[in-house]
């Protein structure tokens, strides 16, 4: 593989990505910023562009400061810790002008600035920690073990990036507020202390294998333990004890997952104590959580994601809105005070579930909502029984809108179109077909994910017909 030396970084890409140009070629490297002077070996290369790691810093960018979390570096978490917030912004500001600009011929309205968080640590509700037989060891560790290999150790915490049985075992984690790192330290002193297994994901042995915390804006806790299989002596033991080290949890349940993989959607996790579920509020609204329940991770900003939805939106209290991709149908319920009538659609029958429930408690009674695939359910058919959308919001997946269902959208012709998309890229392909009809006539990004590259960012189309 070829090394290059001394190259200096000039530019942040895109997608957490920085580049250097050298001799008209571009080089995306990982993990470096702007300002920055590496050596890079290059791990893909074409003929105009190539894809580099780096080996060793030369010079650190002016632009960086000092990373907060003891876990940077090998942590997936917060990659951009050595930015400055500000700094951040700023590179998902561009990023979602630069996606938009490559649209060539279409129009566009100027990009507001982002909306960035208030609270830039401790932001997620939820977080998933793993326990493994083998926690990631760090090469100073290795070296510090002398030339026999030392004996694996478990672990509990977050899955090495690239590395499938190996996680870091977390001393501290700034994402998600207390008691999380308590709950986590608590679970995982008694069970070294008792001597229990951790699972082993190559050889399908030990007993614990995940450990599911949320914290809510509320003050309520939700803790899912999820075992291998179930212990009758020793699963009680601890769960005791989590609950008397830790008061602040209002409820307590366990999943047993015999499978190979660490899904849970098609297990049954047990209450074991309090309600079996949290609640989440958007606003005034109330919105039930149980463990295999989907909610945005951030629940400060997805409110104000959703106040950026419902302004552009423009509901008078007659419309009728579609919610694409609705998931617990968090959406529609938060605009629905001012809507005629609300009609979500989301592929996973649980959610709809959800949804369902969430609207009978915010005592919501003009939302519907159906499973299915989008794209197959949204047919003319469907559109006929249930009125034409007035306004239709569309929050797809990472992939975007299957481009039958963009096709289908034009057909259609809702005046309004709010598209809230979680990768700037694909809504930036979308919006490329929906501009043979649509004026795209509003942009604000909002970010959801500090310390991450990711980036959410609300369009609003008008129908020009
Ligand atoms: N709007 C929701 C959820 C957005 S996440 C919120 O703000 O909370 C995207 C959702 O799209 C997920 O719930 C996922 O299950 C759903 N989804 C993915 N592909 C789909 C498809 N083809 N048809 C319907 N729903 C789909």
């Amino acid at each position: 593989m070829k090394t290059l030396e001394q190259v200096a970084v000039t530019d942040y890409a895109a997608e957490g990505k920085a580049l250097a140009r050298i001799d008209g070629k571009v080089i995306f490297i990982e993990g470096a910023v702007p300002g920055d002077v590496v050596d890079v070996v290059l791990t893909k290369s074409k003929k105009d562009w190539a894809e580099g790691r780096v080996t060793a810093f030369r010079s650190l960018s002016p632009e960086r400061v000092d990373p907060f979390c003891p876990h940077f570096g090998l942590c997936g978490g917060c990659k951009w810790q050595m930015l400055p917030y500000p700094q951040q912004l700023v590179y998902k500001e561009r990023e979602v002008i630069q996606n938009l600009t490559r649209l060539g011929k279409i129009t566009l309205p100027e990009v507001r600035p982002i909306i960035g968080g208030e609270d830039t640590r401790y932001y997620r509700n939820k977080l998933e920690f793993t326990f493994s037989s083998r926690r990631y060891r760090t090469q100073e560790e290795m070296r510090a073990a002398g030339p026999d290999m030392p004996a694996p150790e478990p672990g509990l915490g977050f899955h090495v990036p690239k590395l499938f049985d190996k996680v870091i075992d977390l001393k501290e984690c700034h994402l998600q507020a207390e008691p999380s790192d308590l709950i986590r330290s608590t679970v995982r002193d008694f069970a070294l202390r008792e001597g229990y297994t951790f699972y082993d994901i190559r050889q399908h042995t030990g007993w614990l294998r995940n450990l599911v915390v949320r914290v809510c804006t509320t003050g309520e806790v939700m803790v899912n333990l999820v075992m291998g299989y179930e212990d009758r002596v020793e699963g009680p033991r601890l769960m005791d004890h989590l609950l008397a080290q830790v008061p602040g949890i209002t409820t307590l349940l366990y999943t047993i997952n015999p499978k190979w993989n660490d899904s849970i959607h098609d297990l049954e996790p047990k209450t074991y104590y309090g309600k079996g579920f949290v609640t989440e509020t958007l606003e005034d609204f109330r919105f039930k959580i149980g463990p295999k329940s989907f909610f945005q991770t951030n629940t400060r900003q997805a409110e104000r994601l959703y106040s950026v939805v419902r302004e552009f939106a423009g509901l008078t209290g007659t419309e009728t809105i579609y919610d694409l991709y609705c998931g617990t149908g968090s959406i529609g319920i938060f605009l629905s005070p001012k809507a005629g009538r609300v009609v979500g659609v989301e592929v996973i029958e649980a959610a709809i579930r959800d949804a369902e429930e969430n609207a009978r408690l915010n005592g919501v009674e003009h939302a519907r909502f159906f499973t299915g695939d989008v794209t197959e359910v949204c047919d003319d058919a469907f559109f006929a029984a249930h009125g034409r959308p007035d306004v239709l919001i569309t929050d797809p997946p990472r992939a975007g809108m299957h481009e039958q269902l963009v096709r289908k959208l034009l057909e259609i012709g809702a005046p309004r179109v709010v598209y809230v998309s979680c990768n700037v890229a694909t809504q930036a392909r979308d919006l490329q077909l929906l501009d043979e009809r649509y004026r795209i006539t509003r942009v604000q990004p909002v970010d959801l994910f500090p310390h991450t590259h990711h980036i959410e960012n609300v369009v609003l189309l008008e129908w020009r017909g």
